[in-house]
């Protein structure tokens, strides 16, 4: 798995060049290459390239939001596939406490715990893909 980008030191009025935008973000030289061939953007004519402290937080943050799966109503992420799941054989216990509820199920594949939270009003659309075990607890002052 690639290493994860940092944002914290990147200063966002500074302008860097490919190895200081490099070693503020934690990644090698050549991952910003990559990203300005994918669009990260540099100064216009600068020699060496230039790369505004604000264009590479907007890339940095731009590639997180594309890495987010998207899951559907009976679906979870699932931390150990890095996957939209599935419930295994379709059960889910639903965990009410005060106006906070869960979905925990187990991963169709692999068989790790996956939930997620919903609002209360999603129950009824999703017990129609799922047969939710509703469990309610009173908050606990
Ligand atoms: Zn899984």
């Amino acid at each position: 798995m690639p290493k994860q980008a940092r944002l914290s030191r990147i200063k966002l009025f500074r302008s860097y060049t490919i190895n200081e935008a490099a070693e503020v973000s934690g990644v090698s030289p050549r991952t910003i290459r990559n990203w300005i061939e994918q669009g990260l953007h540099v100064m216009d004519g600068e020699r060496p390239v230039l790369i505004r402290g604000d264009d590479l937080s907007k890339f940095i943050k731009k590639q997180r939001e594309g890495r987010k799966v998207k899951t559907a109503s009976d679906e979870f992420y699932c931390v150990c596939c890095k996957k939209a799941r599935k419930a295994a054989e379709g059960f889910a216990d639903c965990t009410i406490i005060g106006n906070r509820v869960k979905l925990t199920a187990f991963c169709e594949v692999c068989e790790t715990v996956i939930s997620k939270p919903i609002t209360e009003a999603r129950i009824p659309v999703i017990s129609r893909t799922l047969a939710l075990t509703v469990k309610r607890h009173e908050p606990t002052l």
